[in-house]
């Protein structure tokens, strides 16, 4: 049985070597932010479950085999037998690590998830439930597919991390206060990057200590802040933890966030305490960032200790 179950839209990744309106060639991948976190878990040797919707097709077939060939647990993923296709994104490197991307996913299969999908992948022996907020956006099934797993794995006991995720593209921050509100009364672990803060409570304006206080005031027993190269922060009624980043040159920063994720929750099932969750989820996100692609990268639990190798190590 998993440890971890998510679920969210897993779509098909084109990557573009160059700008996209030259053409050229193509790289095809998969990409999700709750796949991505899945894949890192399952390489850092956990057991977890993906949940979710892609559609009758062949990108479809590949976001199930690529999860697959992962080791994640793909016994409740469905595939829809309606003509909703899997969704796409392209990504171009623009300018250094800046990178455009253009999704291809209204109307998708992976918007379609349900309740009726994903309540029963959160079987018995399931610790932590991860969900994100891009997922209800995605659509009125979606959004109440979180609302509906959240509720239920609070009441079994599961600890339910919510990673804010704000997605300009996809809703308004009216429309995302207004859903993601809710989730806190259900969530225990609130990650968050600074700027997306405000999103979850009511008064916009809110300082950040402001916005962690009452995050924490709504029943959330953990926040922590994402802060890009400088590191991040975790509150809790005792206190903040601070961890700076590790230094690395980067290539690709896309998937920094999801693999951050991965490695706090992997060190919180390891029963690590925060500065040790902090220390490894900078970690895995370093390798994110380092290479290329918002998966592809993940460290083995074996290669956690690479970042502790001199500059030039060859590994014989
Ligand atoms: P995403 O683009 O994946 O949504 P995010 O905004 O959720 O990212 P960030 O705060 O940008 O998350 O990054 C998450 C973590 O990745 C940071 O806490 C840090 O540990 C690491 N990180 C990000 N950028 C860098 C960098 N330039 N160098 C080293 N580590 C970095």
């Amino acid at each position: 049985a998993p440890e971890v179950v998510t679920f969210g839209e897993t779509m098909a990744a084109l990557r573009a070597q160059g700008a996209l309106r030259l053409g050229g060639g193509l790289g095809l991948s998969v990409a999700g932010a709750e796949s991505n976190v899945a894949i890192g878990l399952a390489r850092l040797g956990h057991r977890v479950r993906w949940a979710g919707r892609v559609g009758a097709d062949e990108l479809g077939a590949l976001v199930l085999r690529t999860l697959r060939a992962e080791g994640v647990d793909i016994d409740h993923a469905a595939t829809d037998d309606t003509d909703r296709p899997t969704g796409l994104l392209l990504t171009e490197p623009r300018l250094g690590t800046l990178t455009r991307v253009s999704y291809y996913r209204a109307g998708s299969a992976g918007s379609a998830v349900s309740p009726a999908d994903v309540l029963p992948a959160l079987t018995s022996g399931a610790r932590i439930l991860h969900l994100t907020g891009i997922t209800p956006a995605l659509s009125p099934s979606a959004a109440e597919a979180v609302l509906a797993a959240a509720t239920t794995a609070r009441e079994a006991g599961i600890t339910v991390c919510l990673d804010v995720n704000y997605r300009s593209r996809l809703w308004s921050t009216d429309r995302a206060r207004t859903a993601l509100r809710p989730l806190l009364d259900h969530t225990d672990l609130l990650i968050a990057s600074e700027d997306e803060l405000p999103l979850v409570l009511e008064q916009p304006g809110a300082d950040e200590s402001e916005a962690v206080k009452g995050i924490l005031a709504a029943g959330v027993t953990e926040v922590v802040v994402k802060r890009g190269a400088r590191g991040a922060t975790s509150v809790t009624a005792d206190g903040a933890t601070d961890r700076a980043a590790r230094q690395v040159d980067a290539v690709d920063l896309v998937g920094a966030g999801d693999a951050f994720v991965a490695g706090y929750l992997s060190g919180l099932l390891d029963g690590a305490d925060i500065p040790a969750r902090l220390h490894r989820a900078v970690t895995t996100a370093a390798f994110a960032v380092a290479t290329r692609g918002d998966w592809e990268g993940l460290p083995t639990r074996d290669e956690l200790g690479l970042f502790d190798q001199p500059d030039g190590t060859t590994i014989r």
